[in-house]
């Protein structure tokens, strides 16, 4: 059995302010397949405060509003994976994290008893962010950071991070139209580490540098990242399952 997490984006999981609904079963049918190939698959989901909002229309520029909305927006993201999940047969669960929980051992074994519990009972665990008690993806990091912790702590080989872009490029390929995909990454300097932050849409907070990051961490603690686009799962599939590299950017 070989342990993978993988985050999915705001951007990816939502379409006009709602749930992109096809896109949510295409990731949950990715996983059941991982899974008939002996992968545990771990998800961390963004999509709450957006779930949120096709119910309840608060200003999201507030980060009250947005606490609110993550706290509406979450059972109804669940509700959606649980019937998604049913359709291959599986049980999902719901974990919510705040980021204090990683610096304590104490509750990351205990945090890592009740994953590698339903683990072994073949429960996809769906982590999320504990938005209403704890900001800070709603302030900074879109997940990416979290599901960093996540892989690291809970003893994953790689995070597969499923973003609105298909790789890492030497610069925004949104913006220049020259930009050339790197495909293999093994060091990111201290100065792409301290970019400014880019994100790309009023959903997503994180941009690429919250990634840079991520890769950075699991990487000096001998773990692996795999960026790819989360529009088309093509590229996952490649490598996880034919193991072969063909799009994104692996960092190891
Ligand atoms: P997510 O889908 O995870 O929410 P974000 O929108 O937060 O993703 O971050 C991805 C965005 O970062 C891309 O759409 C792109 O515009 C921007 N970006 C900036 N620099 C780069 C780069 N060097 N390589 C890839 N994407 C970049």
């Amino acid at each position: 059995m070989q342990r993978i997490v993988i985050k999915v984006g705001s951007h990816v999981l939502t379409e006009k302010g709602a749930i992109a609904k096809r896109r949510m079963l295409a990731l949950v049918q990715l996983i059941a397949e991982l899974k008939a190939h002996q992968y545990e698959v771990i998800l961390v989901s963004s999509g709450a405060v957006a779930a949120g909002s096709t119910q309840l229309p608060l200003d999201r520029a507030s980060v009250a509003n947005r606490q609110a909305l993550a706290a509406i927006g979450q059972p109804l993201l669940l509700k959606m994976y649980q019937e998604k999940f049913a359709k291959f047969g599986l049980l999902c669960s719901q974990v919510l994290l705040s980021a204090d929980v990683f610096e304590s051992t104490e509750h990351i074994q205990h945090a890592k008893v009740a994953i590698d519990t339903l683990l072994e009972n073949n429960v996809v665990p769906i982590i999320n962010e504990n938005d209403t008690v704890s900001i800070e993806e709603l302030v900074f990091g879109d997940n990416d950071r979290l599901s960093a912790h996540v892989a690291h702590h809970f003893d994953a080989e790689l995070l597969v991070i499923l973003s609105d872009i298909d790789a890492l490029y030497d610069k925004d390929p949104n913006r220049y139209h020259d930009a050339k995909r790197r495909a293999v990454v093994t060091t990111i300097s201290d100065e792409e580490l301290n970019a400014e932050h880019t994100p790309n849409n009023e959903f997503a907070t994180g941009g690429i540098v919250t990634k840079l990051q991520s890769a950075d961490f699991l990487m000096k603690h001998g773990r692996a990242m795999f960026l790819a686009s989360g529009f088309d799962l093509s590229d996952v599939k490649s490598l996880l399952i034919d193991g072969k590299h063909v799009g994104g950017t692996l960092f190891q």
